[in-house]
């Protein structure tokens, strides 16, 4: 199997289940003409991310690594009209962009887009009563994977699901030798995860339009102690 066919499934399965969403087009082509790394989620693992946050009847979302909110928008269709969504975005470039197509989406009521360095923002959210989220999503900084892990159990409740994306790196994650950083982060995620007795998880690998990767997912059982 090769990329092109991986695309092609993607394109048909994206036709045939998903279809045309002007809004979320729409905030591709404004990411894409403000310059910004085509790094979003695809219109599948967006639909799944959706889905997640359906079935977890979530009322409460946070998000790390918003880019220009694709996966904001997918994430925040999903809530209620009194739900809310906090995403966080280190780029301020990036950030502006997602503010308008959120906006443009009409979701601006019920997300809130934090700008600067995640790692510094979590701390004022804890001091500021966030939480507990119903479901987080974490697609920024690989190395930093495993403290934005602690921080998600830090705003968990029994039943939180967390989701990491990127974790298979193209397979490089099974390499304990690796020197990338996004690499030994990912596994450090792994052995928090693993020894973490209050959270069940699995990964999943994944092949598509934007290649060979995966994601991982835990459901917290217990309020952990990390
Ligand atoms: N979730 C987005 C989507 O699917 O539409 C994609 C997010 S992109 C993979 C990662 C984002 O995380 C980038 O916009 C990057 O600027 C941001 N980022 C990187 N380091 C960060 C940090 N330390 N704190 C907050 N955001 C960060």
């Amino acid at each position: 199997m090769t990329q092109d066919r991986w695309t092609a499934v993607d394109q048909y399965l994206t036709a045939t289940l998903i279809g045309a969403d002007p809004t979320l087009d729409a905030a591709l082509r404004a990411s894409e003409t403000a310059g910004l790394p085509s790094i979003n989620v695809t219109p599948g693992q967006g639909k799944l991310l959706h889905l997640l946050a359906r079935v977890q009847q979530a009322r409460s979302i946070l998000e790390v690594g918003t880019l220009g909110g694709y996966s904001t928008i997918w994430l925040a269709r999903a809530l209620p009209e009194d739900g809310t969504l906090v995403t966080l975005e280190i780029d301020p470039r990036h950030a502006e962009v997602a503010r308008a197509n959120v906006e443009r989406a009409g979701l601006a009521d019920r997300v809130e887009i934090r700008q600067g360095a995640a790692l510094d923002i979590l701390p004022v959210l804890a001091e500021q009563g966030y939480g507990p989220f119903d479901l987080v999503f974490i697609d920024a900084d690989k190395p930093s994977n495993a403290d934005y892990f602690r921080w998600a159990l830090r705003f968990s409740r029994p039943g939180t699901v967390i989701i990491v994306d990127n974790t298979v790196r193209g397979g490089a994650v099974a390499d304990a030798a690796s020197t990338d950083p996004a690499v030994q982060g990912v596994r450090r995620l792994h052995e928090l995860i693993a020894a973490e007795p209050g959270v069940t998880a699995t990964a999943v690998q994944t092949v598509g339009s934007k290649g060979y990767d995966g994601f991982t997912l835990a459901v917290v059982d217990a309020k952990a102690a990390t």
